[in-house]
């Protein structure tokens, strides 16, 4: 029961988090008339990871037009893969246009999550409004928070320092000597960028990552009035991106034959981009293709070759005044340090403050890794969705995809419990444990665990897969679309809500 004083608003469904799934889910609630619900932000302002990645260069590297909703496409998109600020307007359009805007709520960060069995609902503390639901949905994300080094000697740096996710604009990098630390899908998409102003810049890199050609044309405005003219034409342009990428699925299951042709692609782009032997030994991964996640840049490389950046192939180890030392023992004197260093993923951050049944958290039931039955709900833990969380992860097409099977799933759960009169919906134990063991039996002989590399993909306490969906996007959408009552066990009513918000 909430232990603030605050309001207490009672409301069906509260959804924690602006982004592509919070936002989806809620306009997919709206459009099927359940307009009973409300979504909380930490943040000031919607757009999940396009409002917190603002560094200079920040791009999607799936192609727009099928990294953004099915059920609104965007024929104005002005390249292949469009920069992030135009995602983020592309989600505050959506949000404004789809009547979104009075259902969401700032600065209201989901303290704590308590499941009442009592009332049958959930009771989501935010500082000043607590909410009683009924159901709740999580789209907190899964690189929502950020991950900076524990690294020795932090505090005694001179210059400023932030994370990729963080960017501060207030810190010119004009003539500056810049340390870029990680060489994952940030720090190439950055590079770029920090090469056209520091006077030095050094790249940390642990690993090196395989690189694709990426060319990134601009749709011209001809292209643009087509696509608005033309649903089928844009619909016909998604369907054939969906489909390429798809095939894309079968390297990372790990068949020779698509994994060799797969790594001539990227190795190849290495040996035209790159002459020096020395570099391009410390360019070439020493895993499999696909094991981390396959970046695409044209300018990378040849960023990485100007005479005043530098390539330290080692990680950072630890920051002395101002100098930044790498494992390997080299030093470099820098003015500023830029974390590309990812973030907390396989052990979401969200779910030390869900409480379920008898008090279980969430961070507790998941601690040998995150489980879900349909990658969305999990014994427990009634009438909570997950969006976003176990086996969810695209790592070879649109993350977007997943979340719109994601809401079918939901929409459906709440559509049953509205017909039927069901107030408390829980996943089995049998149910559950049948699909994590069909999903276990799909990540074995997958690139993402046999490709010998450490990834975020994996939960580092139990070596199991459970980031990723090892699979195609399509058998995702097959599985986990569409809610199945066999898999619960179901409650009919308690004490009836009595106010609403929306
Ligand atoms: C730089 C970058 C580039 C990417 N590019 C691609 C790409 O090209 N293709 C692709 O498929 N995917 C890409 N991704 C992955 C991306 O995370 C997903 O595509 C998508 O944005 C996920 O949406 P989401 O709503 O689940 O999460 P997010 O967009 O992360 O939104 C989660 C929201 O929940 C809020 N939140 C978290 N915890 C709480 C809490 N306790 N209380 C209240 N609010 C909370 C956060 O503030 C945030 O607004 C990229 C990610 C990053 C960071």
């Amino acid at each position: 029961m909430p232990n603030n004083e605050n309001l207490t608003v009672t409301t069906d469904t509260v959804i924690v988090g602006a982004g592509f799934a919070g936002l989806g889910m809620g306009i997919k609630l709206k459009r099927s008339g359940f307009d009973d619900f409300v979504i909380i932000e930490r943040e000031s302002d919607l757009g999940g990871a396009w409002r917190d990645n603002t560094y200079p260069g920040v791009a999607c590297d799936v192609p727009s037009h099928v990294y953004s909703y099915s059920f609104r496409t965007n024929p104005h998109w002005s390249r292949v893969r469009a920069p992030g600020s135009e995602i983020l307007e592309y989600l505050r359009t959506c949000a404004r246009e789809e009547g979104l805007l009075s259902y969401l709520r700032f600065d209201a960060p989901m303290d704590r999550a308590t499941w009442d069995q009592d009332s049958g609902r959930w009771i989501v503390e935010t500082p000043s409004v607590t909410y009683s639901a009924r159901f709740l949905v999580t789209a907190c994300g899964h690189l929502a928070d950020e991950k900076l080094p524990d690294l020795p000697g932090v505090d005694s740096f001179a210059g400023e320092y932030f994370h990729s996710a963080r960017w501060n604009h207030e810190v010119s990098l004009e003539g500056k000597r810049i340390a870029l630390i990680g060489s994952g899908a940030s720090a190439i998409q950055l590079l770029p960028e920090l090469a056209k102003v520091g006077s030095e810049v050094v790249v940390f890199q642990r690993s090196p990552a395989y690189i694709m050609p990426s060319p990134n044309p601009v749709y011209s405005e001809a292209d643009q009035r087509l696509f608005e003219r033309s649903p089928d034409t844009l619909r016909a342009l998604r369907t054939e991106t969906f489909w390429t990428a798809e095939a894309n699925f079968a390297a990372r299951r790990g068949v020779p034959k698509y994994l060799e042709a797969g790594r001539k692609i990227p190795l190849g782009h290495l040996d035209r981009s790159v002459s020096d032997p020395e570099l391009k030994a410390k360019l070439t991964p020493d895993y499999e293709l696909g094991c981390k996640r396959l970046l695409g840049s044209d300018l990378y490389y040849p960023a990485l070759q100007q005479d005043h950046v530098t390539l330290e192939a080692s990680a950072l180890a630890r920051i002395d005044g101002s100098r930044v030392i790498s494992a390997a023992g080299n030093s470099f004197e820098v003015d500023v340090v830029v974390f590309a260093t990812g973030f907390e993923a396989a052990e979401p951050v969200f779910a030390n403050v869900v409480y379920g049944r008898d008090g279980l958290q969430l961070a507790e039931s998941w601690s040998q890794g995150m489980t879900a039955y349909a990658s969305n709900t999990t014994h427990g833990f009634p009438n909570l969705f997950i969006m976003n969380g176990p086996n969810t992860s695209s790592g070879h097409n649109s993350a977007i995809y997943i979340l719109e099977a994601q809401m079918d799933y939901i929409l459906g759960a709440v559509t049953f419990a509205e017909e039927e009169g069901a107030h408390v919906l829980e996943v089995t134990s049998e149910a559950e444990a049948e699909y994590v063991a069909d999903v276990r039996q799909r990540s074995e002989g997958t690139v993402w665990l046999d490709g010998g590399c450490r990834n975020w993909y994996v939960d580092r306490r139990t070596g199991a897969l459970t980031l990723i969906w090892p699979d195609f996007m399509h058998a995702f959408r097959e599985l986990n679309a569409t809610f199945e009552p066999d898999a619960y066990s179901i409650d009919t009513p308690v004490a009836a809500p009595s106010v609403s918000v929306g």
